[in-house]
C-alpha cells in the first residue's frame, strides 16, 4: 500500500470528532427523501483525483447529501455540478458530470481534497474541528509533491493551507495574505501558488456571487500559472 492509500485509509475510519461523527452517520439514517433509496457513504470522505497532479483543489467539507452521500468529494449535488463543469471546460477533468463514485469521471493534473472531511451541520465545522482535521491535509500535501497550485475553494480551505504553512513557519503570518475571488500569492520559493476562489456553493452560484464566467477566469489563471510553474520536478512541500 502507498503512502496516500494508508493515509485515505485512516481518514475513513477517522472518529476524531464527536460532532461531526454524529451528524455524518445521522444524515446517512435519515436521509433526504429524494435519496431514501441511496444507501449513503456516512464517513469521512477523502482527497481523489490524480496524485501526480499540478493542481490542489481545496475545499471546505463534504455536502450532508453529497458527498456524505456518494463518498466523493463535490460529488452528486449542486456544487459538484457547478465545480466539474468548470473544471471539464479548463481541461481538468474527463467529462462534465460527477453523480457517484463509478461514474467515470477521472481528473487530470488535478487532485481534489478539502479543509475538513466529514459533513459538518450546516457547512460550519468548529474551529477545534477544522484544527483537529487538518493534519490530514498537510499529510496531503507532504505526499503530493508535484503540486504547482494550490486553488482555495472558500476563506476556509484558504485559511486551512495558510494555517499549514504557518505552523511549518514557511510564512510569517496568516494576515499578509487576503482572501478574495482569483486573488494569487506567490507564498515563497519552492511553494505552490495560492489562489482563491469563492466557494461553488448553491447560495454563491445561485445569488451570482460565483458565475461560470468567474470561475473561468479563476481556471484560466491556474492554468497559466501550472505552465509557468516549471517542469513538474519535486516542490518542498507545504
Ligand atoms: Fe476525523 Fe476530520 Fe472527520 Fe474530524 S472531521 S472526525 S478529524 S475525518
Amino acid at each position: 500500500m502507498n503512502e496516500l492509500m494508508i493515509l485515505n485509509q485512516r481518514i475513513t475510519e477517522c472518529r476524531l470528532c464527536p460532532r461531526l461523527v454524529e451528524h455524518r452517520e445521522t444524515v446517512a439514517l435519515v436521509k433526504r427523501r429524494a435519496y431514501r433509496d441511496s444507501s449513503y457513504w456516512g464517513r469521512p470522505v477523502t482527497g481523489w483525483g490524480d496524485p501526480l497532479g499540478r493542481l490542489l483543489l481545496v475545499g471546505l467539507a463534504p455536502g450532508a447529501h453529497g458527498a456524505n452521500r456518494t463518498g466523493r468529494m463535490f460529488t452528486g449535488d449542486s456544487s459538484g455540478d457547478f465545480l466539474y463543469r468548470a473544471l471539464f471546460e479548463a481541461g481538468f477533468a474527463s467529462q462534465p458530470q460527477s453523480v457517484g463514485v463509478d461514474d467515470g469521471l477521472l481528473l487530470k493534473d488535478a487532485y481534489i481534497s478539502a479543509a475538513v472531511r466529514c459533513a459538518p451541520p450546516d457547512n460550519k465545522p468548529a474551529p477545534v474541528e477544522i484544527r483537529t482535521c487538518r493534519t490530514y491535509l498537510e499529510t496531503e500535501l507532504r505526499i503530493l509533491t508535484r503540486v504547482r497550485v494550490v486553488m482555495a475553494l472558500g476563506r476556509l480551505g484558504f485559511e486551512s493551507y495558510l494555517a499549514i504553512l504557518a505552523g511549518q513557519g514557511s510564512i510569517a503570518r496568516r494576515s499578509q495574505f487576503a482572501f478574495g475571488h482569483g486573488a494569487t500569492h506567490r507564498l515563497g520559493t519552492g511553494l505552490p501558488i495560492l489562489i482563491a476562489s469563492y466557494h461553488p456553493s448553491q447560495q454563491n452560484t445561485s445569488t451570482g456571487r460565483l458565475t461560470e464566467g468567474m470561475m473561468r477566469e479563476v481556471l484560466d489563471q491556474v492554468r497559466t500559472l501550472i505552465e509557468g510553474a516549471g517542469d513538474g520536478s519535486e516542490n518542498t512541500g507545504a
